[in-house]
């Protein structure tokens, strides 16, 4: 049987909860056990898929399709396993189960209520993924602050939990925040008093307590903290700020928070952590060898939650490649024919970002052409395959009035359509063109080149699609399609046949890199850009760099 770890946070958000619960599944999963781990979001939205990423970030997807908080990309990242729709669920999704059980009859002649309703679906949920016996550990990230409003039923559930299972079964680590007062030059430990208070009020008494602070806690503050919040002293431990997220794991071993997790969970059958290749792709972004500097382009820079999986397969593919990516953000709202030279040279090469909407488009235009006839690395992800081809037919093929019908419903050369199923979809939600999906690569491509094999699998979330009846004219002017689903003829990668590394997908490729598998085109485009950066870009098909390619 399963067992059970619930992370909770306290004091503020932002304190890197999924960071905590990814470390501490990755140091398990590292002494040899099955580890999987879902997050709980106490939000109404039935997925996050709905949201501006100004309000929640990116949209992590799934393999199987589902659109979910950005922490579960954390957990793939971390991890090197695929998470599935059971691995998140919101509020919303528990009250839609459940009222939709209502009016099915399943609780006739009941008032629905809070307790035990609501309650007894997060439970389910809660337990679902355990029911597969695939599992020896599985980690409960509840999302949200205790003491909010929303959170409480999860809460409830989570007591109700520790109470129904043996005690060894079930434990809870609360991630609290120490603050500084510099004017007081202290580290104070009354918020985290607190917030164990308030949880405790609720029913649920944290077995291990996770620290954040800026400051060593030393073993007098510890010592005070475990007896103020009823914990043993060695089940207090501290998180300090981290250079990477991808040293937390190595802090938290150090402060043996696994070791503590499998004395309470009395998990005696383990090995010593296997962290060897973790520890080589530290030492490879800790000293890189080489720099180059890559250009986003994209609307949403200010924040950087939204491009998240694509700063991160970044840094997986500079490890590869020895070398320090630099990020050099760009607003593609305010680039124009006039400044576009003066903003992107002296880059390396551009990612142009995805997105939904006119805004900042014309500009990512403008950033593919530059790229286009400066001959840079240029890596298009999604809605910019179609505004690359968009690029191609006004300015190559001179379709002057060639658009996407996302942006331009009525234009007569609609090189970029809405997908046929798409047309008579009327609800939002869910209803993209989403998840694992494949792909056929044309042989002596820049693609084949990259992923060395024929059949790929990458995750989608779009609407709109390339109009096929363009392909030709777009061929035989050295656009190619390069990737096509077997399925349905749909184009998955463009590519320029007469530029060193010029490559659009319309699939999201930043979800699938890992640190023990980074995406093999990150890969290549780093290498490609770093190749630039020396000034010997040339027409060489690239080397496949490594044991990169996945099906
Ligand atoms: N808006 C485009 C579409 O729906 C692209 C989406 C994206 O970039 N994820 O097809």
């Amino acid at each position: 049987m399963a067992k059970y770890i619930f992370v909770t946070g306290g004091v503020t958000s932002s304190l890197g909860k999924g960071i905590i619960a990814a470390s501490l599944a990755k140091l398990l999963q590292a002494r040899g056990l099955r580890v999987t781990i879902q997050k709980f979001d106490p939000y109404i939205n039935v997925d996050p898929g709905t949201l501006n990423p100004y309000e929640h970030g990116e949209c992590y997807v799934t393999e199987d399709g589902a659109e979910t908080d950005l922490d579960l990309g954390h957990y793939e990242r971390f991890l090197n396993i695929y998470t599935s729709q059971a691995n998140n669920v919101t509020t919303g999704r528990i009250y839609q189960t459940v009222i939709n059980k209502e009016r099915e009859g399943d609780y006739l002649g009941k008032t629905v209520q809070v307790v035990p309703h609501i309650t007894d679906e997060i439970k389910r949920r809660m337990m679902l993924l355990g029911e597969k016996k695939e599992f020896d550990i599985i980690l409960t990230e509840i999302g949200g602050t205790v003491g909010d409003i929303e959170s409480l039923p999860f809460i409830e559930a989570v007591r109700q939990l520790q109470w129904e299972m043996p005690d060894e079964d079930c434990i809870v680590v609360h991630l609290t925040l120490i603050p500084y007062l510099k004017a007081a030059k202290e580290l104070k430990t009354k918020p985290t008093q607190h917030s164990v208070k308030l949880m405790s009020e609720n029913g649920v008494h944290p077995d291990i307590l996770v620290c954040r602070t800026e400051r060593p806690l030393g073993d007098d503050l510890k010592r005070k903290i475990a007896l103020f919040c009823n914990v043993k002293e060695n089940a207090v431990i501290e998180a300090a700020d981290a250079s990477t997220i991808y040293e937390v794991p190595i802090l938290m071993m150090r402060e043996k928070l696994d070791l503590i997790v499998l004395q309470k969970l009395n998990i005696t059958k383990h090995n010593e952590p296997e962290l060897g290749k973790w520890r080589v792709f530290l030492e490879k972004i800790r000293h890189p060898h080489s720099k180059v500097m890559i250009g986003l382009i994209g609307k949403y820079i200010e924040l950087q939650d939204a491009y998240k999986s694509i700063l991160e397969a970044f840094i997986h593919a500079g490890a590869e490649n020895d070398c320090k990516v630099q990020i050099v953000n760009v607003h593609s709202e305010y680039i124009t024919e006039e400044n576009v030279s003066e903003k992107l040279t002296g880059l390396d090469g551009l990612l142009v970002a995805p997105g939904f909407g006119f805004r900042g488009v014309d500009g990512k235009i403008v950033a593919i052409k530059y790229a286009r006839e400066n001959k840079m690395p240029f890596f298009g992800i999604c809605l910019v395959m179609q505004m690359s081809a968009i690029e191609f037919a006004r300015n190559v093929l001179g379709i002057m009035d060639a658009d996407s019908t996302e942006m331009q419903p009525d234009t007569a050369n609609t090189v970029i359509d809405m997908m046929e199923e798409q047309k008579k979809i009327t609800m939002k939600g869910g209803t993209m063109r989403l998840g694992s999906y494949p792909c056929i690569l044309k042989e002596n491509t820049l693609a084949h080149s990259i992923y060395g094999v024929v059949e790929i699998n990458e995750r989608h979330r779009h609407r709109w699609e390339f109009n096929n009846q363009y392909l030709s004219r777009f061929e035989d002017a050295g656009m190619i399609a390069s990737g096509i689903n077997p399925q349905t003829g749909l184009v998955e990668i463009m590519e320029l046949i007469n530029h060193p590394f010029f490559i659009g997908v319309q699939y999201h490729p930043e979800l699938k890199s890992t640190v023990e598998n980074p995406q093999p085109i990150f890969v290549s485009f780093i290498k490609a850009a770093k190749d630039f950066s020396a000034g010997n870009s040339n027409n060489e098909p690239l080397k496949i760099l490594s044991e990169m390619s996945r099906s």
